[in-house]
């Protein structure tokens, strides 16, 4: 569609019809030909024409023009639009010329009389009259400036026109015999007829001459009145050569003259009719066109437009209004306004309107601001309304702009929403200048920063970069140069200080590129931070005492071993394995173990200097990594100190809990060049200690190397055997003597192992492994079983002796192993004191308490306790006395090379003694020499036993033995 102002341009130039190019060629040709024409006729002088066709044309010929004047006179008179007075002179002038034309057609001497006789003279003054008016019309029309005729002046003008044109020819009818005559007696123009035709030629040249002057810049749009005045003149130029009442110059005069008057008529009919009837036509398509265009303007318009009349019915409502209220039009029109608001409104609403009815003016219409309007479905829309005052056909009405702005509405609460989420957030949201001026900061933010009313700059909130984080600006150019940043970093809090943090900072750029401003959110990460923290510290140190695992120590082994490489000193690995941790933990319960646990790594943590690393290996197992030492000195001084710490009882709860441990050494580099292997010759270092008697270390020795994978084999082995009881497993019998009178006072069953793969296996090897694993109770259960076995053989063979039994302290921890014992022992119909149970006094002592029911149970039954190996535990003599015991196995030690040994016999002696003094029994292991029998003789001991006596021997030989001996022991 057209804007208006190119419609407004687009009028085309109506002044200018489009053949007036025509009738400028068709009137040069005109004056060319009709000049050419009376120049020949004037020398040719051709005859006459004939009566028959010549008069009838001038007849006709003087008719038509008549016609024509009168049709120049209508056409003027019943002109269009605004008149101009050019051709109104037109106009009003040829209707006189028509009137002197129409007296003079009927003054013709071939007419009858009109008013005075009709004579030559008279027609041809009124020819004259009329060629004079028609040649000044013409001038006057081109001299007449372009001014506009008042159409109620037409009637006056008439009037006059008639008036002076009628008086004209009065004056020729009534005076012509008066009047100078125009042409003699001869018919030859007399000079006052040849100078008034000379005037009608010179009004005629001037005329052609002023148009050619005006018209000339104008492009020659006056072809009509070109055609016209050439037309005159041509005609007047025939009548000035050759004039004769029958002339044939004066039929084409008049010929010439009629084609003027069509010409002067078709001028006339296009200014006062045709032109303005063009014009109208154009504007009204100009209207339509506009009216066109309000109407899709309206139509088409984004907002609701609604017409509202005096009586508040709708009168007209476009497109948009119709979608957003889901009305039609034909349900809409006519209808009350109020059809369009919600119920509630209604009945207010049609009050105001009318109120304002009656006082248009008293408040003025403008915008209304949001309400709601009521849609067809009864859903409420939310608009915003403006009114106005139109006046349509007479009537005013109401115009109302309803725009809807659900969608904005949206959109606000939406922004409403996002700043509420902005607002709430506990995450901290800045927005800066591209400067870094703080423009916005959220609540949250503007707590934790202290952010009040003074001009923050935001990386004023950065903490002084540490090592690992970038400054601000270096954030900042991040985000600036790749639109976004994200990282973390530490933000300086008002109260907390530095703390870690997370950032997202996005650049925002203008449409021109131009950075403007920054926008930054960042999260609190101490939370996190501290998590993750404590997730590393899980992950390398143990929940239950805190020490490290075993991830930190590889590492530490591999550091300790770098360093003794790089030649700081040598560094040692103790492997220290609770002793006899797991009965505490069944006895004690998990818990009561924890706790001993924890005791331990305290009171070993203490030991330790700075630098060391005591970490938990697992169950009860530490380790000791302790790099930095001069010698094995050093090494074997970490151990002791170790050990001498833990031989305090710890007390959990009500319960003092004496723990003890093993400690293998592994010193590096000398014994290993790996974590892996420091801790494995460590842990067999480890295990040699412990079977060496508990409560002891051992230094790592190569030789011993590869005793740990044996173990485990033989315990397999071991337990197998047990269980099978395929004969790989029997007991010897070793009798004990007195020394007076060489008499068997008793037997010790041990037992022994021989197995298909390993051969005899000693006990000292695979008892310790027997406990470690657990395979001992059932062990001693077969032990048992067998040596009561033997005992009852032995008895109904007649033969009376004591079993001597050894046990493990392991199975003198179970709560029913006085019960089991007993069991076994009445099974096989013994005497309970025929039996007599060796356990071994460190064992013992250590594990007084837990042990103290069952022994009392023992002697109860009346069976006898022996301390074996004494002088190996930790025991002091004074602590005899408190022991349940009824016999003292000591040592082979002690008893070994005692006679040269005088140390030892110091002590077996003050042994002997102070067990005399409590009344316990004494018998000296290892006897192998005469001379140690003899000291021990000296000594006070009674009995001995030893190889010097007896080995250990089967039970078939054993019995020989006794069936030798039995007639005189018995
Ligand atoms: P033990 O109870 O001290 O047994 C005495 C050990 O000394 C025996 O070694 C024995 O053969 C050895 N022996 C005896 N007289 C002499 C001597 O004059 N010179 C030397 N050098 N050794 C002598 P064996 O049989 O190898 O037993 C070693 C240890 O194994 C025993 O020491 C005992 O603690 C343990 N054992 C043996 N059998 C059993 C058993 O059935 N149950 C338990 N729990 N332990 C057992
Ligand atoms: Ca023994
Ligand atoms: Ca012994």
């Amino acid at each position: 569609m057209a804007p208006p102002g190119a419609l407004l341009d687009a009028r085309t130039d109506i002044s200018a019809p489009p053949e007036e190019a025509g009738w400028l060629t068709l009137g040069w040709w005109l004056i060319a030909a009709g000049t050419l024409g009376g120049l020949l006729m004037l020398f040719a002088q051709p005859g006459p024409p004939a009566d028959a066709w010549a008069h009838p044309l001038s007849t006709a010929f003087r008719y038509a023009n008549v016609s024509l004047a009168l049709l120049i006179f209508l056409s003027g008179w019943n002109h269009q639009g605004h008149a101009s007075s050019r051709e109104m002179v037109l106009a009003f002038g040829f209707l006189g010329v028509g009137v002197l034309d129409f007296v003079q057609a009927l003054s013709l001497p071939t007419m009858p009389d009109f008013v005075t006789s009709n004579t030559h003279q008279k027609a041809l003054t009124l020819c004259i009259a009329a060629r004079l008016l028609a040649a000044g019309v013409l001038l006057a029309r081109v001299l007449m400036p372009e001014r506009r005729f008042e159409r109620e002046h037409r009637g006056g003008w008439l009037a006059i026109t008639l008036a002076l044109t009628l008086l004209v020819a009065a004056t020729i009818l009534s005076g012509h015999a008066t009047l100078p005559p125009l042409v003699d007696s001869l018919g030859l123009r007399t000079t006052t007829g040849m100078l008034i035709e000379t005037l009608v030629m010179l009004a005629l040249l001037a005329t052609l001459f002023l148009m050619i002057l005006r018209e000339r810049h104008r492009g020659w749009h006056g072809g009509l009145l070109l055609v016209a005045v050439a037309g005159m003149m041509v005609a007047e130029l025939h009548w000035l050569l050759r004039d004769a009442a029958a002339d044939l110059g004066h039929l084409l005069g008049l010929g010439f003259k009629v084609v003027a008057c069509v010409a002067l008529y078709r001028l006339a009919h296009l200014r006062n009719l045709r032109m303005p009837w063009m014009h109208l036509q154009q504007m009204r398509s100009e209207l339509d066109e506009k009216q066109r265009f309000l109407d899709t303007l309206i139509t088409e318009a984004p907002d609701g437009v609604l017409v509202v009349d005096e009586h508040g019915r709708i009168v007209s409502a476009n497109k948009q209004l119709l979608n957003d209220f889901g009305y039609s039009e034909a349900d809409l029109l006519g209808q009350p306004v109020e059809i369009l608001l919600p119920a509630a409104q209604r009945q207010r609403h049609a009050s105001e309107r009318s109120n304002f009815a009656q006082a248009p003016y008293a408040r003025p219409m403008g915008a209304m601001g949001a309400v709601s309007g009521a849609c067809r479905d009864g859903s409420l829309l939310p608009v915003e309304i403006s009114l106005g005052n139109v006046t349509i056909e007479g009537h005013r009405c109401a115009v109302a702009f309803v725009r809807n702005i659900e969608a904005r509405r949206k959109l606000e609460e939406e922004r409403a929403h996002l700043l509420s989420v902005l607002e709430e957030s506990p995450d901290w949201v800045f927005q800066c200048t591209h400067e870094l001026k703080l423009t916005y900061a959220n609540p949250a933010a503007r707590e934790a920063f202290a952010i009040g009313e003074q001009a923050v700059h935001l990386d004023t909130l950065f903490a002084e970069h540490a090592a690992l984080s970038l400054p601000p600006e270096a954030l900042f150019g991040s985000a600036m140069r790749n639109g976004v940043f994200s990282g973390e970093s530490h933000l300086r809090c008002a109260s907390r200080g530095r703390i870690p943090v997370s950032i997202v900072i996005v650049a925002h750029r203008d449409a021109h590129d131009v950075l403007e401003r920054y926008s930054l959110v960042a999260r609190d990460l101490s939370e996190r931070v501290g998590w993750e923290q404590q997730l590393a510290h899980n992950a390398t140190h143990d929940s239950l005492t805190g020490l490290p695992n075993r991830l930190v120590l590889t590492e530490r082994i591999e550091q300790a071993i770098d360093q003794a490489r790089r030649g700081r000193g040598l560094a040692a690995l103790l492997f220290l394995d609770l002793d006899n941790f797991k009965l505490i933990n069944d006895t004690l319960g998990h818990n009561a173990g924890d706790q001993v646990l924890v005791e331990v790594s305290d009171k070993l943590q203490h030991c330790l200097r700075q630098g060391d690393t005591l970490a938990r290996f697992g169950g009860d197992e530490f380790v000791v990594v302790a790099p930095g030492l001069r010698d094995t000195e050093d090494a074997t001084a970490i151990a002791r100190k170790l050990l001498e710490a833990l031989d305090h009882p710890v007390l959990i709860g009500e319960t003092t809990v004496s723990v003890n441990a093993s400690i293998g050494i592994c010193l590096i580099p000398r014994d290993a060049d790996s974590a892996e292997t420091a801790m494995s010759h460590a842990d067999q270092a480890m295990y040699r200690s412990k079977r060496a008697g508990r409560g002891h270390f051992r230094l790592y020795a190569p030789e011993h190397d590869g005793d740990t994978v044996l173990d485990v084999e033989l315990a397999a082995e071991l337990k197998r055997a047990v269980r099978d009881d395929n004969g790989e497993l029997s007991l010897h019998y070793q009798p004990e003597v007195a020394i007076g009178s060489g008499n068997i006072l008793c037997v010790e069953a041990l037992l022994r192992w021989n197995s298909p793969r390993h051969g005899e296996v000693p006990p000292d090897r695979f008892v310790p492994l027997a406990e470690e694993t657990g395979l001992i109770l059932e062990l001693g259960q077969w032990v048992m079983t067998r040596a009561c076995q033997q005992l009852a053989a032995w008895q109904q063979a007649g033969i009376h002796t004591r079993m001597a039994i050894n046990i493990s302290v392991h199975e003198l921890k179970q709560p029913d192993f006085a019960e089991r014992l007993g069991k076994s022992v009445s099974e096989h119909g013994l005497t309970f004191d025929a039996i007599e149970l060796e356990v071994t006094e460190t064992a013992l002592v250590q594990s007084l308490e837990s042990t103290a029911e069952n022994l009392g149970r023992l002697r109860a039954l009346g069976m006898r306790i022996a301390l074996d190996d004494f002088g190996t535990g930790y025991s002091s003599l004074a602590h005899l006395s408190t022991l349940p015991i009824d016999k003292l196995k000591i040592d082979r030690e002690f008893v070994n090379g005692i006679s040269h040994a005088l140390n030892n016999r110091f002590i077996v002696e003050a042994l002997i003694r102070l067990a005399d003094q409590l009344g316990i029994e004494v018998i000296a292991e290892g006897v192998e020499t005469h001379a140690d029998l003899g000291v021990l003789g000296e000594l006070g001991c009674e009995s001995v036993q030893g190889w010097l006596f007896h080995r250990p021997m089967g039970g078939a030989a054993c019995t020989e033995l006794m069936q030798m001996r039995s007639p005189a022991d018995a």
